[in-house]
């Protein structure tokens, strides 16, 4: 369980779209899908620091949960895989064969089927005392990787971006714009950015989830601003969303998805065309990945 640090960087490039052009606002984009053929996207950097203690207790393995179409639990098992060590994941609901599923069994990943009753018990004391019984050792990563330590891997993609600005053309940049599903990953380059780039986040997940109280409990009130970007529900796909993201991909050659990136992207144009940004602004837009959980969709 080692050579997590080997991973490539993340390529940072620009990003021209018609619909930046007439308010003078710049993007790049920092392709957190292209870090590796196997592990793609933001949940490999929440896991790294998971995968870090995990190596430090000399665990046998790495246990998590997830859903049928999980980018998280598909990180985790292309890391088992790549790094040679085991994995075993918590499944909601019941059996099914999906796209992700059949990739989590070929990368060697245990699986278990917990119906949507015991799934729904994941957050009480006493969840994981079976699973650790049956796994002695093991090391357990919270649903998604979030928390604190999922926030702190996050420090590492600002730290790429900023390697490769003099890429791009830029000395310099206004902030960042990013998907946010439970606001880990935001709340990551919050503390990484410490005050010196804003942070603004498009969620995924509609209001009334506490993805607001989530973010200012690992990362304070200040340096990131949230906008609405579900389009009426986390999952729900419309026609205007799938026209703008075929029309980015023909224009851009960067694939999307429509539950984070897409939707993400989608709100930027919004909040452009609402002249939210100064001309010469330049954004970091983050491409948070999954596209492999795409495959479920359309
Ligand atoms: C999980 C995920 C997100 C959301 O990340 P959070 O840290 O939960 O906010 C964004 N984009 C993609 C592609 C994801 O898989």
């Amino acid at each position: 369980m080692t050579g997590f640090d080997a991973l490539p960087v993340a390529p940072l490039h620009r990003l021209t779209l018609d619909w930046l052009r007439p308010f003078g606002v710049e993007l790049a984009v920092l392709r957190l899908d292209l870090i590796d053929p196997l592990i793609s996207g933001n949940k490999w950097f929440k896991l790294l620091e998971h995968l870090r203690l995990a190596q430090q207790a000399g665990a046998p393995g790495v246990i998590s949960l997830g859903g049928a179409h999980s980018n998280h639990l598909h990180a985790l098992a292309a890391a088992g895989k790549r790094f040679g060590f085991a994995t075993a994941g918590l499944l909601r609901g019941h059996p099914q064969d999906t796209p992700t599923v059949r990739d989590l069994q070929a990368y060697g990943m245990h699986l278990h089927w917990l119906g949507y009753a015991d799934y729904r018990a994941r957050h009480q004391t006493g969840f994981w005392l079976p699973w650790q019984q049956r796994y002695p050792g093991w090391h357990c990563v919270p649903e998604g990787g979030g928390g604190s330590l999922g926030a702190k891997g996050c420090a590492l993609i600002v730290t790429q971006a900023k390697q490769q600005l003099a890429k791009v053309g830029w000395s310099d940049y206004d902030g960042w714009w990013l998907a946010a599903g439970t606001g880990t990953t935001l709340a990551g380059l919050v503390l990484a950015e410490r005050g010196e780039h804003r942070v603004h986040g498009a969620l995924a997940v509609p209001a009334g989830h506490g993805v607001p109280e989530q973010v200012e409990a690992l990362a304070g009130r200040n340096g990131y601003h949230l906008y609405d970007a579900s389009r009426g529900g986390f999952a729900k796909v419309d026609e205007a969303l799938l026209a703008f993201i075929d029309a980015s991909e023909a224009e851009s050659a960067v694939p999307l998805e429509p539950l984070y990136t897409g939707k993400a992207l989608m709100a930027l144009r919004d909040q452009v065309e609402a002249g939210a940004f100064a001309p010469g602004t330049r954004l970091i837009f983050l491409h948070s990945g999954g596209l492999q959980g795409r495959r479920g969709f359309v």
